[in-house]
């Protein structure tokens, strides 16, 4: 008889999660260690593209998150005093990769891949520390609270500040300030009707999108020296967006000061030598942390999480299916991170006019943008479920 091969999880975030979920699903005993109390945390919305909820396909969830998400692409880029740069539907989105790009909340997200494990798979407040990456002849050892597990497979999936990915790669220079700060919020704002849209400033954007549930999700991002906080984070926001076009002002009126997130933004500049080293496998933000200007982070963590069930026992094939991919969109991330937060005054005018005039010719630039991102398809098929077609809402 084959024994059952044990994968230890260090980190439930949603990479750690979807790893969990999609390594029960191919047959392995799994322990989620997250070191914090409880799986939720705060955080505000996330959106999915097409690539990623493909990959949650593989787990049997897409067509749940389809169903509990906001579809996104009704709107477009706009400019502070509210002009139009570019606009899409949610139908051409869809159409142009096969499937939905969908907005929901985080924990609505987390909730439900936890519910894809077994009872008992997940241990919270269990902070977890990588004692041997283990080799070929001998097994991985993870120390926990509770004493040491040994595991065939030790995913680590803990975050930008990966304490495994140190220990793997402890020449690695690690991530590196990104040059902005962001700030989120996810309120009720009864009466005010909007359509989605990114607003590009010079140094400074924002974000207004639907959730299903009929709350808003905004967002903001400033460049900004790293560090910073405001006693108020309201009236920060309110001093730095208060004036842009409508409805702006009416969503920090509804804000209160505790309903706003803020966070430096850092990514890893330099890819790493490899995502595995001896029986461990690095994935999501420990792996390749980047700017959320693509919102690529937690797909891109959903899509190295099902790439790595495929390839268990084969570390090797997983690097190799996933370096060139999320470096090649680390770097994607990066270039639209500079191009959103253009500071010169000169730069800002030739880009939003390039916008304008490259989205009349063809398909609007935020689509194009997620163009050989989006359209990707995981390597386990047939997908267990596709109810969502094209079309249909
Ligand atoms: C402003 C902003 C907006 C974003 N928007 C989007 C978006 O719309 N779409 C998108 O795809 N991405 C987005 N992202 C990126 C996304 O949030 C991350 O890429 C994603 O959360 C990474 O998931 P992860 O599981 O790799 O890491 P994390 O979510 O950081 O999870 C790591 C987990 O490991 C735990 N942990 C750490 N150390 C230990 C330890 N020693 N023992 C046990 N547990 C440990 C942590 O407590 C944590 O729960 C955004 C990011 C930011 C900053």
């Amino acid at each position: 008889m084959t024994r059952t091969r044990r994968a230890v999880v260090i980190g439930g975030g949603i990479g750690g999660l979807t790893a969990a979920a999609a390594l029960h699903r191919a047959g392995l005993r799994v322990t989620v260690l997250e070191r914090r109390p409880s799986l939720q945390s705060i955080g505000a919305a996330i959106s999915l593209s097409p690539n990623a909820l493909r990959a949650l396909d593989v787990i049997g969830l897409g067509d749940e998150i389809r169903a509990l998400a906001a579809w996104q692409g009704d709107g477009g880029l706009r400019a502070p005093g509210g002009r139009w740069l570019s606009r899409s539907s949610a139908e051409a989105a869809a159409a142009r990769f096969g499937g939905p790009l969908v907005l929901l909340h985080r924990s609505t997200l987390i909730g439900h891949l936890a519910a894809r494990l077994p009872p008992g798979a997940v241990r919270t407040a269990a902070d977890a520390l990588l004692a041997d990456p283990g080799d070929s002849d001998r097994p991985a050892r993870v120390r926990t609270p509770d004493g040491e597990l040994e595991a065939d497979l030790v995913v680590g999936a803990d975050g930008i500040r990966s304490a495994v990915r140190g220990t793997l790669f402890p020449h690695h220079p690690g991530p590196v300030y990104s040059g902005f700060t962001t700030w989120r919020l996810v309120i009720p704002v009864p009466g005010v009707e909007f359509a989605s849209h990114e607003t590009w400033g010079r140094g400074r954007i924002w974000g207004t999108h639907p959730l299903k549930d009929g709350r808003v999700y905004a967002y903001a991002a400033a460049v900004a020296p790293a560090g910073g906080h405001a006693a108020d984070e309201k009236a920060e926001l309110l001093h730095r967006y208060g004036d842009w076009h409508d409805p702006i002002p009416a969503i920090l009126a509804a804000a209160r000061p505790e309903d706003v997130l803020r966070h430096d933004v850092h990514h890893i500049a330099e890819p790493l030598p490899a995502h595995h080293r001896g029986r461990v496998a690095l994935l999501g933000d420990a792996a390749h942390a980047m700017p959320p200007n693509l919102g690529q982070g937690g797909n891109q963590a959903i899509e190295d999480a099902i790439v790595l069930a495929h390839h268990h026992d084969d570390l090797a094939a997983y690097t190799g299916a996933r370096l060139p991919r999320t470096t090649a969109v680390v770097r994607q991330a990066v270039k639209v991170a500079r191009l959103n937060l253009m500071t010169s005054r000169a730069g800002a005018a030739v880009r939003d006019t390039a916008i304008t005039v490259l989205s009349k010719a063809g398909p609007a630039l935020f689509l194009r943008g997620f163009d050989g991102i989006a359209d990707w398809r995981p390597p386990q098929a047939p997908y267990a479920s596709r109810r969502t077609q094209v079309g249909e809402r």
